[in-house]
């Protein structure tokens, strides 16, 4: 493996690579060693100016007369072209973000069959039809809700691209999105991809650049009409406020905290393991990371104890090497955030049964930690996004609802337990997206994926999405013979 590390990344603007209107080139290095890793151009206000107008400009033309079977056969295309360049994006990727390669391939694999679902999805947008009575007969049309501004975060910048731009292309839509600015590489290689398999120009345009200049701007723009929003609650509640003036469309995929159930008359053999996986995949900076592991009494102290032994067995280490099962976080500077929720965990009584120390050495990497907490204290009720789990003690049923439930967040939830009845109550009173019952997995293409309370609204993945990008048209006929005079006159 070896991707050049002296190449400049454009922005990939009208089917283009260009440079940015203000000349803004930034040195990306990867987190994990400290090494450079490619020069990257940050766009500014003219260079989203430019993107929308080239959105814009391919709706009202080639992109815009496109077929349904030729944006399936595009989007074919395009994930044929992600897999025969498998190795080249799961290198960049893995080197920009730090992130275990072989999480990355599993990443990429997930990326290609997405954009293969939407290719076949496109076969069921249709209105339907219906008499209304008399001579009125109505039909509905689906068309695309126009141009979507897309804006995602670094923790999976290519697989996060890939569930907001597999759907809106589907639908017809044209699109500008925004890559996190420490990790455009593969959203670049993405768009040029597009345009190698034969996209028409301005169908998808990709601009990285600093959230509240660029992104905002990118919110704010009146030649945009829906914003595609991942990312934090907080920058998720911005979005809101910046998209009401003119009004878009938005739909936001924000933050979680993520509870873990394990009953005591669980399969330990895969609770354990799994729940282990379910934090600290991805170095735990996942929005459906199962950050809050709660366990029936009687179990509580087998689990925690061999957890802790599992924490420690995890392979940490070079994001590139195959054996490695988690890399680094994706800078020091998130390090110290993570390990400021440790600190004033263990300050508020918390007690760190694993890890959360800072190692020594080169490169942004944190221990696989597990911390015993209370649920009320704040590093079981905000998102530490790093490879941190708080676990808690229930009593029953009853009370592992309630503190399931206990937090602002509604993203996922895992249940593990020998009873399949009460997988499937649980599953009913948990207020969350998504329940997975005695498995960890968490998205597959066609399944919808999205939040409750403050993780968000609207659903990524599924036909749910591809609804997102639809607006309805409903067109009422006469087909009547007599003359239509309402008013009698
Ligand atoms: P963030 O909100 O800081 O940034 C996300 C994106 O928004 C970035 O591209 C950033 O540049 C941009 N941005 C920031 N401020 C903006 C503004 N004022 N206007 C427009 N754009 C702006 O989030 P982050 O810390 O980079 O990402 C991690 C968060 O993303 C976590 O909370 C995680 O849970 C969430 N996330 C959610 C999902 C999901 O599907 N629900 C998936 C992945 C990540």
């Amino acid at each position: 493996m070896a991707i050049a590390t002296d190449r400049e990344y454009g922005l990939f603007i009208g089917g283009e690579l260009t440079e940015p209107a203000a000349g803004e080139v930034r040195e990306l290095t990867e987190p994990a060693t400290g090494a450079l890793l490619a020069r990257a151009a940050m766009a500014g206000e003219a260079d989203v100016d430019r993107a929308v107008e080239a959105a814009r400009g391919a709706l009202d033309g080639d992109w815009g007369k496109t077929s349904g079977t030729e944006r399936s056969r595009l989007l074919h295309a395009l994930a044929d072209a992600i897999a025969s360049n498998r190795a080249e994006l799961a290198e960049l990727e893995s080197r920009n973000v730090g992130k275990a390669i072989s999480s990355v391939k599993a990443e990429l694999h997930q990326a290609v069959e997405n954009f293969r679902y939407y290719a076949s999805a496109i076969a069921t947008i249709g209105g339907r039809a219906n008499p209304i009575g008399g001579s009125l007969l109505f039909y509905s049309l689906k068309e695309p809700v126009g141009v979507a501004g897309q804006i995602v975060p670094w923790n999976y910048p290519l697989m996060m691209a890939t569930w907001k731009l597999a759907p809106a292309l589907a639908a017809g839509c044209s699109v500008v999105l925004k890559p996190d600015p420490q990790t455009p590489l593969t959203a670049i290689r993405l768009g040029e991809l597009a345009a190698e398999v034969g996209f028409p120009a301005g169908a998808l345009n990709v601009v990285p650049g600093d959230g509240p200049t660029t992104g905002a701007y990118l919110v704010r723009h009146p030649g945009v009409d829906k914003i595609a929003f991942t990312g934090s609650t907080k920058t998720g509640g911005e979005i809101m406020r910046l998209a009401s003036d003119p009004v878009k469309r938005i739909t936001l995929e924000l933050g979680g905290k993520s509870p873990n159930l394990i009953f005591a008359d669980a399969d330990l053999a895969s609770a354990i393991p799994s729940s282990a996986w379910a934090i600290y995949y991805s170095a735990g900076q996942s929005c459906e990371a199962r950050s809050r592991l709660l366990v029936e009494k009687p179990i509580y102290d087998e689990v925690v104890s061999k957890l802790a032994e599992l924490a420690g067995a995890i392979r940490v280490g070079d994001p590139l090497d195959k054996e490695t099962q988690m890399g680094s976080l994706i800078s020091t500077g998130h390090r110290e955030r993570v390990h400021g929720f440790v600190e004033r965990g263990t300050g508020e009584g918390a007690e760190v049964v694993a890890g959360g120390a800072v190692p020594e050495g080169a490169g942004a990497f944190y221990p696989p930690t597990v911390v015993a907490a209370s649920n009320e204290l704040e590093i079981a009720q905000e998102e530490v996004f790093g490879p941190v789990v708080a676990v808690t003690a229930f009593e029953d049923e009853k009370d592992a609802i309630r503190i399931a439930n206990d937090v602002r967040y509604g993203l996922m939830a895992t249940v593990w337990t020998g009873d399949p009845a009460r997988g499937h109550r649980i599953a009913a009173r948990i207020k969350s997206g998504t329940v997975g019952i005695n498995m960890p997995y968490t998205a597959f293409p066609g399944i919808p994926f999205g939040g409750y309370k403050q993780s968000g609204f609207g659903r990524e993945l599924g036909l749910e999405s591809l609804e997102l990008y639809l607006e309805t048209k409903s067109v009422v006929v006469s087909t009547g013979l007599r003359p239509i005079n309402p008013f009698g006159l």
